[in-house]
């Protein structure tokens, strides 16, 4: 369900919880149930206030923070606990290295870890933690990338494809000419601001679909709306790329064309593997002219690039200006 997110940390205990595993959430939301401590997500977690079956706990706030590469920075000094699901975690640094608690996949010397038993995981060390250091003494906003502080989610394919005969009417009646999916992995790299600059610069006529930790470098931009959309929409996690697929399908099925004739543009950030597989899916699935960026893969040797340049028309990405030329043009 589409929902706004702020990151208003409210004065008080509280837990931030990262990482992909939404069971996780459930669990901790059902310990916390009634104990006055809040929770707020952070990082891949975001997409979680989509989910009516999470949304429905009060205690489930907002955000904390922007994408994974600034956990020691947005980590440092906080009065609360973080709980790492299987989100990539940063070297803790001593400031805040035992105020984390990790579970499942993810693990590192000197942290602490809940196990799970039995299908069931114990989080009272991290509710006891929360409570004993006392979240902030006044109400706390923080804000993304872009100095803004609501941010939207929960545009999964059914929410889309849900409205799918408007989508079709907007494009037939030429309120919306593109669409734009803008997503993957996010890093430190300066280069990546080349997808804050991009989506900034997509023409009002367009949507622009993102998913993964890539958004976390436009999320917080108002684009304002076509009609009853947002121009920006939050597909998910990278997990969710499915979603981005079932609606470029059924857009396909809609227009009566193939995928790669759809005036769609895919723009991906890559970092690490699980964006790698996505994008090998995409590949599998014929899907040509993706752009990628902010450097190649290094398993792209020049051969391999080579007949993914010519049987994909793979791009890597150059400039917001260029590109957006080429893309649009
Ligand atoms: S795989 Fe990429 S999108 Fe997913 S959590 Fe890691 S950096 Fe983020």
């Amino acid at each position: 369900m589409p929902t706004k997110v702020n990151m208003v940390i409210e004065k008080g205990p509280f837990i931030v919880i990262t990482g992909h595993d939404l069971h996780d959430l459930k669990q901790l939301l059902e310990q916390t149930s009634g104990q006055g401590i809040n929770i707020y997500t952070h990082g891949e977690m975001l997409p979680a206030h989509g989910y009516p079956e999470l949304k429905k706990y009060p205690q489930l706030k907002g955000h904390f923070g922007t994408a994974w590469q600034n956990q020691q920075k947005e980590f440092n000094g906080i009065p609360a606990p973080i709980l790492y699901t299987t989100n990539c975690l940063m070297p803790p640094r001593p400031s805040y290295a035992d105020r984390i608690f990790t579970t499942a996949v993810v693990s590192y010397p000197g942290l602490k870890d809940i196990a799970e038993v039995k299908g069931q995981k114990d989080f009272t060390p991290v509710i006891n933690q929360a409570r004993e250091l006392g979240g902030w003494k006044e109400d706390h906003t923080l804000s993304g990338l872009n100095g803004g502080s609501e941010l939207m989610t929960g545009f999964a394919h059914n929410t889309v494809l849900g409205v799918a005969d408007q989508v079709i009417e907007g494009v037939k009646s030429g309120a919306i000419k593109h669409f734009f999916l803008v997503g993957g992995c996010d890093g430190a790299r300066a280069r990546r601001n080349y997808y804050t600059e991009l989506v900034k610069q997509t023409p009002p006529d367009s949507l622009v679909l993102t998913l993964g930790c890539g958004k976390y470098r436009f999320n917080d931009l108002q684009l304002g709306h076509i009609g009853s959309f947002p121009r920006l929409m939050d597909m998910g996690q990278c997990n969710d790329a499915y979603s981005a697929i079932q609606v470029a399908l059924a857009l396909s099925k809609a227009f009566n064309c193939g995928v790669n004739e759809l005036p769609l543009s895919i723009v991906l950030s890559w970092y690490e593997q699980k964006a790698v597989c996505v994008l090998l899916s995409l590949l599998a699935l014929d899907i040509k002219n993706i752009y990628l960026g902010p450097t190649l893969p290094a398993f792209l040797s020049p051969n391999v690039l080579k007949v993914l340049v010519e049987k994909y028309h793979l791009k890597p990405i150059s400039t917001p200006e260029a590109d957006l030329n080429t893309l649009l043009g």
